[in-house]
């Protein structure tokens, strides 16, 4: 079978590799002169420290096994440093608790009274219990405050701290299907090292474009960059040239909007939720963690980028603060920003002077995972029987990770594969 698949970001990646491991002959064509699509390094600038900034730091975890599947696939396994989870949060006044995946690391976590510690324990018990396709219509603070008995509180100096960063929205707004699969998945699944942290130590867009498209050239391949698809007709991609690549099957793996334009759908109107980044190199170490969580502030994580990737600067600390799910954020002029960031992490970790900076704004980091979401998210087959649908905003049930665009991916490439088969007999 002659597959084409549209749209080179982690979950057209996925299903490339996946149709030439059955056999497949694949085309891959991506619009921007780079794969890796969400996941990309910052053009490099003069002046920049080693590596380069990436457009935002990615986060995965040890449930992520189809991802970390992807990457083993792309020889790039080991561009992950893995740890237990350990995060840091660090409030107003400077003092840090640490939450860990244990009751007795919760009973410990300071930053809450010790009446709101054994009812966060108490809620995740419950949590344990209950169907995450039960609670798409309330918001995951609603769903834990007035079903679980939860604490205001809890809400916002312990649920939010990991909930903001894995669905990009806090918790007030973020729907309680995927606040509750999130914490079974990482948190209570009872698999060992589920909730571990993965961190990339290599530029994202090394590790995951160029590495998955070196991979998909050696096994033959053909992948075209600065390449758009404007329509799908029988047979055929038609491209913003008016050249056509012609195929059996096709994926079509790019974000819901433009997915929706190409299979003559309606916008499945998923919304967007932006994350801002903001990369600051510092003439001395302020942060004495590889990573941290700040409480109350616009500033939500702290990454040593300089410790996680092994390139510490001569000099002073590089660090990458990340902000998600801040709409407001996106108005904010450059300069602004990197003053306010700069304020948020002084105040707390003491002064420092600043030695360069910049600046990274994915309004469309994410789609937005509000309530009555789960019933926007189209699954993979399509009107058509031999065009199929990818990309981590599609039915997946996780929140829009890589995890979800790489499984995405996956399933894509197993149904087209078996249309070759029915369609050989
Ligand atoms: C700053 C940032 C931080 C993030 N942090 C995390 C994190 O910590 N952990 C995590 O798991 N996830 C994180 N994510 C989310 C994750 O990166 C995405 O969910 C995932 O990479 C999306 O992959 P995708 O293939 O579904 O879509 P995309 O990456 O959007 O890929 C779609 C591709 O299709 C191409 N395309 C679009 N239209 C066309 C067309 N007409 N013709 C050809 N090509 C087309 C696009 O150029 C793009 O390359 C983050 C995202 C951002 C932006």
């Amino acid at each position: 079978m002659k597959a084409v698949v549209v749209g080179g970001g982690l979950a057209g990646c996925a299903a490339a590799l996946e149709l030439l491991k059955a056999g497949h002959e694949v085309t891959l064509l991506e619009a921007r002169p780079t794969l890796g699509g969400a996941v990309q390094t910052l053009p490099e600038r003069e002046g920049d420290p080693r590596p380069p900034p990436d457009n935002g730091q990615h986060i995965a975890l040890g449930c992520f096994t189809e991802y970390l599947g992807f990457l083993r696939d792309i020889d790039q396994a080991g561009s992950l440093r893995r740890s237990r989870l350990s995060l840091p949060v660090i409030d107003e006044l400077g003092r840090t608790a640490v939450i860990r995946p244990s009751a007795l690391s919760i009973l410990r976590y300071s930053h809450l009274f010790p009446t709101h510690r054994l009812r966060v324990l108490r809620t995740l018990l419950r949590l344990r219990r209950v169907d995450p396709r039960s609670c798409d219509e309330e918001t995951f603070c609603a769903f834990l405050m007035l079903r679980l008995g939860e604490s205001e509180p809890a809400i916002r100096s312990f649920w939010d701290v990991f909930i903001r960063p894995a669905l990009n929205l806090p918790c007030d707004k973020a729907s309680a299907a995927l606040g509750v699969m999130t914490v079974q998945t990482a948190l209570l699944s009872g698999r060992r090292r589920a909730s571990d942290l993965l961190l990339p130590t290599a530029p994202l867009g090394d590790m995951h474009g160029v590495a998955a498209g070196h991979k998909l050239e050696s096994l033959g391949a053909r992948v075209k960059t600065n390449t758009r698809v404007v329509q799908l007709i029988p047979g055929a991609a038609v491209l913003a040239d008016g050249d056509r690549v012609v195929g059996d099957a096709f994926v079509v793996a790019v974000p819901p909007l433009e997915s929706a334009r190409l299979l003559d759908e309606p916008d499945p109107e998923l919304g967007k939720s932006p994350i801002v980044s903001v990369h600051l190199w510092f003439d001395r170490e302020l942060l004495p963690f590889p990573l941290a969580a700040l409480l109350n502030s616009d500033a939500h994580w702290i990454f040593d980028r300089g410790r996680l990737t092994g390139h510490r600067p001569e000099r002073g600390q590089y660090l990458t603060v990340v902000s998600s799910g801040v709409p407001e954020l996106m108005d904010v002029r450059g300069r602004e920003l990197v003053e306010l960031m700069r304020d948020e992490l002084t105040g707390r970790l003491g002064d420092a002077r600043l030695l360069w900076s910049r600046v990274s704004r994915e309004p469309a980091a994410t789609f937005e995972g509000r309530p009555g979401t789960a019933a926007r998210r189209r699954g993979p087959r399509t009107s058509r029987f031999n065009v199929v649908r990818a990309g981590a905003w599609t039915d997946t049930g996780w929140p829009a990770t890589m995890e979800s665009a790489v499984r995405s991916g996956r399933t894509a490439a197993r149904m087209l594969s078996d249309v070759a088969t029915k369609l050989a007999a």
